[in-house]
């Protein structure tokens, strides 16, 4: 849905991943969802109210200040099916801050859906209906702590990095996985994020499938991205 950095550089909406684990039916599932991720969804003609798991890697509002758009619009369109958001430790709180400064009230108002919100614990995997979710702690300072996050079901598997600085971690989320999304943000090293030198360097060591770039600054937009592939809004991937 989204795969450009915090300023949309590019035009590319913040980040927002969807996730239909059964082929049969729309997706139902967000790795992130950015500030912009409603109107990406609209635009995907993805029914937000069809959205009933949202999984945060950090605790950045290009990856999380989505949910107070998302769960008031269920409330206006009289949604009845619960929302569950698993994230960082303190995610509930910033969740709670995030609705209350952009709308007061909002966070404690009666609805016909229950918001559920579930933390990450670093390399315990949970089931949540048909997903398998394991969480990997990765090097990014948001004010809790930062996850690489890798879901898998009986059809697929698919990692994120979330947003970070180089990590062995990120070796481990992408293990095997039909799928890694990186973040590629910067074409060399950066504080706190990922650049394309250092993703370069460790490459051969990486046992995915397939690994696409996302979360691309304009320096890396502008750069020679010959031999990665990038991520484009609306880019669909069958696994
Ligand atoms: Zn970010
Ligand atoms: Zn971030």
């Amino acid at each position: 849905m989204g795969s450009g950095d915090a300023f949309c550089s590019g035009g590319r909406f913040q980040t927002c991943i969807a996730l239909a684990p059964e082929a049969s039916a729309p997706p139902h599932v967000l790795i992130d969802c950015g500030a912009t991720s409603l109107v990406a969804l609209r635009q995907q003609q993805i029914d937000p109210n069809e959205i009933d798991t949202v999984l945060i890697t950090h605790l950045h509002g290009d990856h999380f200040a989505g949910l107070p758009f998302l769960v008031l619009d269920g409330q206006f369109r009289r949604r009845t099916h619960d929302l569950t958001v698993v994230g960082p430790p303190g995610t509930g709180a910033r969740l709670a801050e995030a609705m209350e400064t952009m709308f007061p009230g909002s966070s404690t108002i009666q609805r016909r859906f229950t918001v559920r919100v579930r933390k990450h614990t670093d390399r315990r995997a949970s089931e949540l209906g048909p997903l398998h979710i394991t969480p990997f702690e990765v090097r990014h300072a948001s004010g809790a702590p930062a996850y690489a996050i890798r879901v898998e079901t009986t059809t697929g598997s698919v990692a994120y990095s979330g947003d970070t600085e180089w990590t062995e971690a990120l070796l481990q989320a992408a293990d095997g996985a039909d799928l890694f999304l990186c973040e590629g943000y910067s074409p060399a090293p950066t504080r706190w994020h990922l650049d394309l030198d250092t993703l370069h360097h460790h490459r051969d060591r990486f046992t995915c499938e397939q690994m696409l770039l996302t979360h691309l600054s304009p320096t890396a937009l502008a750069s020679d991205l010959t031999g990665w592939h990038i991520a484009h809004d609306g880019l669909h991937a069958d696994l």
